[in-house]
């Protein structure tokens, strides 16, 4: 941190580092910018947060985050209709399955993964509203988008576990060679698990 600065300064260095992907540097770097363009990125950018802060919630049914809870994914007649969930870690990954326009579908938004030397069990994640929704009818198939992590592949052999008393479909993403992928570049892991899932051509 500047010792020079004030401490408004100073604070906005220190919550600006906070932010992931910032470390001090590119904190200064963000902070510096935001003074310079005080009327055109500050006080818009302020003004944003404050009306986020105000209006932002989380959707008490899939965890999304929108202005609305239920949110507007939930809401969405097309997507009830279509009765395809998928479960995610993150809403970071539930915006990029929106990104990629898989179709409509719904989510349900797990909140992490299952890692007991973080001290982090079922009850930690949305696990049971999720089994809730289930048992609630309207779901033909659930599919598990959990990251190819460890933790990320026992959290979902364990809410496999759950599923399966319900008797609901539940399936998986394919692992495997990425869209423009060059098989010389890929690890060991990933390129035995796409020979294993291989499809007819
Ligand atoms: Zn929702």
């Amino acid at each position: 941190m500047s010792q020079s600065a004030g401490p408004e300064i100073t604070e906005l260095i220190q919550l600006l580092a906070r932010l992931p992907g910032l470390g001090p540097r590119s904190a200064r770097r963000a902070a510096l910018a935001l003074i310079k363009k005080r009327d055109t990125l500050m006080s818009p950018l302020a003004a944003a947060l404050e009306r986020a802060v105000e209006k932002v919630k989380t959707c008490e049914i899939c965890g999304n985050v929108d202005t609305t809870s239920p949110c507007s994914i939930c809401t969405d007649a097309r997507r009830q209709e279509a009765g395809l969930l998928i479960v995610v870690e993150d809403v970071a990954d539930l915006w990029a399955l929106e990104r990629s326009t898989v179709g409509p579908v719904l989510y349900h938004v797990l909140g992490g993964t299952l890692s007991p030397l973080d001290g982090i069990g079922p009850d930690d994640l949305a696990i049971d509203s999720l089994i809730k929704r289930v048992e609630r009818g309207g779901i033909r198939e659930i599919v598990l988008a959990v990251n190819a992590t460890v933790e990320g592949q026992t959290t979902a052999h364990y809410v496999t576990d759950r599923l399966a008393p319900l008797g609901v479909k539940v399936t998986r993403l394919a692992h495997g060679v990425p869209v423009g992928g060059e098989l010389d570049y890929l690890d060991e892991g990933t390129l035995a698990q796409a020979l294993k899932a291989r499809t007819a051509f």
